[in-house]
């Protein structure tokens, strides 16, 4: 999963991107309108964080552009006081949710996990495939009810194909998932990672789809297209 935060506020910037990078996101910050605009329409994230008051251009403002420009992101809005009208304009903007300043790091991580599995479809916050589960608050991968090492790289793609079932994801949309865009990307490297992940959870578990890229698959059921809807 990969998140944009734009705060104009350099140390709640990098105290943001600290929590949201030991939770398990790749983090990408922007510190005004203009460069929080550009990153959140040219890169795909899972989620954004948006300050209401930025500097270039208002966060309000960055919100319809986006939205107009097509950009579907789940955007949860930062606002410095409790005033409803700002709340009210970030909604109608297209905003998901919202934190008012000052708030818990807790309460803003558990924002973004709902705000990402809902996006996927998910109500739960334990996502499961079979004898496979992540647990998206503890950010724990469960083999047959046995916690799997994962390094962030791995648990990143997991957790996107995870969020993704029964979906083919090509190597460029787990590239740009699961780096930064300060990361020295490179796709051979997503082949590693594939295998390095069939060693943890099982080489079934993960089919290549030759010239398309890979799908998580739950081995122990019947293929999936068999079943019809
Ligand atoms: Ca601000």
């Amino acid at each position: 999963m990969r998140a944009l935060i734009v705060e104009d506020d350099p140390d709640l910037n990098r105290q943001l991107s600290d929590v949201l990078d030991h939770a398990g996101y790749a983090v990408d910050g922007a510190t005004d309108g203009e460069d929080g605009w550009h990153l959140g329409e040219t890169e795909p994230y899972d989620v954004i964080v948006l300050d209401l008051g930025l500097p270039k251009i208002d966060g309000v403002t960055v919100l319809e552009r986006w939205r107009e420009a097509g950009v579907a992101t789940p955007v949860l809005i930062l606002t410095a006081r409790d005033r409803w009208s700002e709340k009210v304009a970030g909604f109608d903007a297209g905003a998901d949710d919202y934190l008012t300043k000052p708030f818990h790091p807790e309460e803003l991580l558990a924002r973004l996990r709902a705000l990402t599995r809902r996006a996927a479809g998910h109500a739960s916050s334990t996502l499961e495939s079979g004898n496979l589960s992540l647990d998206t608050r503890g950010a724990r991968v469960f083999v047959d009810g046995q916690l799997i090492k994962l390094t962030s790289h791995e648990f990143r793609m997991l957790s996107y194909l995870m969020h993704h079932q029964e979906r083919v994801i090509s190597r460029t949309e787990l590239v740009e998932h699961i780096y930064d865009q300060d990361f020295d990307r490179d796709s051979n490297t997503i082949e590693v990672f594939v295998g390095r992940l069939r060693k943890k959870i099982g080489s079934a578990r993960i089919e290549t789809v030759r010239g398309l890229g890979y799908r998580l698959v739950d081995p122990d059921e019947g293929r999936t297209d068999a079943k019809t809807g």
